[in-house]
C-alpha cells in the first residue's frame, strides 16, 4: 500500500478529524500545535519548531544540479541540456511527508506552503545569476514538467504546473505548457539510477503550437531564457530529457535564437 493511498484511507476515515483541522486556523499545518503569523508570507501557516526544521541548501557543492554534496551523476552526464538547477530544499523526510500529502493525500492546504518554498528557491537563482527583482521579465516562460495521461487521471492535478503557475503569476511570467510526456513511466522513485537514465531518454517532447506561443511571447528578441519546474530532483534525468526536447524544438524553430534553459525544483534528494 502506498503512502498516497494510506492517506487517502486516512482522510476519508476521519473526514470530522482532518475538517477539525482545517477550521482550526491558528494550528500549525504540519503538526498541529499553534503557528506563527509573523512568519513571512505561507510560512505562517507553520509553528515555530516546523519552520525551524525546514532543510534548507545554503550552499551548493555541485554548480550544475546544486548538489549540497559531492555528486556522481553530473560529471557521469556527458553535457547537461539545462544551464544549471536550484532545490528549495533537502528531500527529508519532512519535506517527503509535506509534498506526500499534497500530491497523494490531495491536501490542498500544502500548495501555497510548497508554492513559498518555490519562490525562495527563485529568489536565490535569481540571486546567483544576478538577475535584479527590477529586471521586468526574468525568464520568458516557466513550462511544467509534464506527469502522464493516467498519473494526473490518478491525481487530478499535475504539481509542478501547479506550483509553477503561482510562481509565474507572482513574478509576471507566463506559463507554458510546452512538453508532453511520449509515454507512461514507472514512477522514477522506483527505480535504480542507472535504469532512471535509460527509461528518460525520448520520454518528453515539445508541442510545436506551444513553442511557437513562447517564442512569440519572449521579451527579448534574440534570446530566451527559460525555466523548468518540477517538485524534486533525484538525478536529474527527469529535468535533463525535457531540457533536451525543448533545446531541439528551439533550434528547429528559431535555429540562430541563443536560449538558455534553467530548472528550478522544491527539494533535492
Ligand atoms: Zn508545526
Ligand atoms: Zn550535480
Amino acid at each position: 500500500m502506498s503512502v498516497g493511498s494510506i492517506l487517502r484511507s486516512f482522510r476519508r476515515a476521519f473526514p470530522a478529524f482532518t475538517a477539525l483541522l482545517a477550521a482550526n486556523a491558528n494550528a500549525c499545518l504540519v503538526c498541529g500545535g499553534r503557528c506563527e503569523p509573523r512568519q513571512q508570507g505561507h510560512f505562517g501557516s507553520l509553528c515555530r519548531t516546523c519552520f525551524r526544521g525546514i532543510p534548507w541548501i545554503t550552499r551548493v557543492y555541485c554548480l550544475i544540479c546544486g548538489r549540497p554534496e559531492h555528486c556522481p551523476d553530473c560529471v557521469r552526464r556527458a553535457r547537461a541540456a539545462f544551464v544549471l538547477s536550484r532545490s528549495a530544499v533537502r528531500y527529508d523526510a519532512a519535506i517527503r511527508a509535506w509534498i506526500a500529502q499534497y500530491k497523494y493525500g490531495g491536501n490542498e492546504a500544502f500548495e501555497p506552503l510548497l508554492g513559498e518554498l518555490l519562490t525562495m528557491a527563485y529568489r536565490g537563482l535569481c540571486a546567483e545569476l544576478r538577475l535584479p527583482p527590477s529586471m521586468p521579465r526574468r525568464f520568458d516562460a516557466v513550462i511544467p514538467v509534464p506527469v502522464s495521461e493516467a498519473r494526473l487521471l490518478e491525481r487530478g492535478f499535475n504539481q509542478a504546473e501547479r506550483l509553477g503557475g503561482r510562481l509565474a503569476e507572482s513574478e509576471g511570467i507566463p506559463l507554458v505548457d510546452a512538453l508532453r510526456r511520449t509515454r507512461h513511466s514507472v514512477k522514477q522513485s522506483a527505480k535504480t539510477r542507472g535504469a532512471r537514465l535509460r527509461d528518460t531518454h525520448n520520454l518528453f517532447r515539445a508541442d510545436s503550437a506551444a513553442v511557437a506561443e513562447l517564442l512569440h511571447s519572449r521579451s527579448r528578441p534574440d534570446s530566451c531564457r527559460l525555466l523548468l519546474i518540477d517538485d524534486i530532483y533525484t538525478t536529474g534525468s527527469t529535468v535533463n530529457a525535457c531540457a533536451e526536447a525543448l533545446a531541439d524544438a528551439l533550434r528547429q524553430a528559431a535555429p540562430t535564437l541563443r536560449f538558455e534553459i534553467y530548472c528550478l525544483t522544491l527539494a533535492r534528494s
